[in-house]
């Protein structure tokens, strides 16, 4: 029997997908992706190679990872009655959570411009996704046009990044919480910036219960072992988990972030830091001709420059060696571009390239 083009069975809106792009930074300063710039101290080096020594890569880890889930119980101030989910990075998460509504026809729900994985994982599950435009001035929240979209889309999950990437800023407590009051179905607040954040709803998680609240280790240094959690109401959770693949989280990561979590003040300190640079950042841009950075509430900064220049901006700088990410070819993004807070001397190097390459 003639077989089929076996590309004819894979789903249309896969085969429209483009691959995920993830460019080379070579030895460049990397700033592109919101990495935290500084490594494990070294005083803590030879403890967590002394606990990694000791870890079974013989044996399947605990599938539940239950030593990771109550540490982060208990540093989250988990309430009675909500539970904890673990992915894979909190990407493994938003697609679990799809995959968990995905039917044809229902809608997922983001304002935009967001995280662009929200459009993906909804095309991965098969889902039509409606993005709602964020207010062109300062990209905040369309009250309006979200109520509407609400009602007219019904959507069986709205995703809320909160801060907002690529945009930086965070919606107002009052609106998030009246869209939850809106929405028919899930509503997953995305904290993945949140130690570098004034405000968190994570103190609400599950007290309605569609409302999930979502974190990740990878902002805040550890990004390389790939650890994400949803706190929820313990049923909803549930459901999450039976999709979760047995063993996603693996030996390695599972001590390592119990190692990590049990020195939590390290990072706590790394993000102070960084919260602080970021302000002296935001004032160094905010200072040069041509240049308009967004106030931001994760360890990034959104800026605009002069009409038409981004993309040779960011060739210009990538010639110096500082590699940041180039927005300008996405909607409400015209002339933007997003650089992570690095070190104070990646920073400087940053800035002085900038200003060179503005000329
Ligand atoms: C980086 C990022 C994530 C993904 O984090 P991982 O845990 O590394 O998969 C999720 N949401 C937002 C808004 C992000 O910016």
């Amino acid at each position: 029997m003639a077989q089929d083009d076996p590309l004819s069975w894979i789903r249309p809106e896969v085969r429209r997908l483009a691959p995920y792009h993830v460019v080379d930074p070579g030895d460049a300063i990397k700033l592109d992706a919101m990495e935290n710039p500084y490594r494990l101290p070294v005083d803590l080096e030879q403890p967590w190679l002394e606990r990694l020594r000791k870890v079974p890569i013989n044996r399947y880890p605990d599938p539940g990872a239950e030593g990771v889930r109550s540490r982060l119980a208990r540093a989250l101030g988990m309430r009675e009655g909500n539970a904890i989910v673990l992915g894979n990075g909190s990407d493994e998460l938003i697609q679990i959570i799809a995959l968990s509504v995905a039917e044809r026809g229902r809608v997922v729900l983001a304002p935009g411009p967001s995280f662009v994985m929200y459009r993906m994982i909804a095309a991965f599950t098969g889902m039509r996704f409606v993005e709602v435009p964020l207010q062109a001035e300062n990209y905040t929240l369309d009250m309006p046009a979200m109520r509407t979209a609400i009602e007219r889309f019904r959507p069986a999950v709205v995703f809320l990044s909160y801060p907002n990437n690529p945009t930086g800023n965070l919606w107002r407590r009052e609106e998030v919480l009246e869209i939850l009051e809106l929405s028919p179905g899930i509503v997953v607040v995305d904290e993945a910036y949140a130690p570098f954040a004034s405000d968190t709803l994570v103190d609400v998680a599950g007290s309605r219960p569609g409302l999930v609240v979502m974190r990740t280790l990878s902002k805040m240094g550890l990004a390389g072992l790939r650890l994400g959690l949803a706190v929820g109401d313990a049923p909803l959770i549930g459901e999450f988990d039976k999709l979760r693949l047995p063993y996603n989280i693996n030996v390695l990561t599972q001590a390592s972030v119990e190692f990590a979590l049990d020195h939590a003040p390290v990072f706590e300190r790394q993000a102070e830091r960084i919260r602080a640079d970021r302000g002296e950042l935001f004032r160094r841009l905010a200072a040069m001709d041509g240049v308009r950075p967004y106030s931001s509430e994760a360890n990034f900064i959104l800026f605009r420059v002069i009409p038409g220049i981004a993309a040779s901006v960011h060739a210009c700088l990538r010639e110096r060696g500082v590699l940041i990410k180039n927005l300008a070819t996405l909607p409400q993004l015209e002339d933007c571009l997003r650089v992570t807070v690095g070190s104070p001397e990646e920073n400087t190097v940053f800035l002085d390239a900038l200003g060179h390459c503005l000329g």
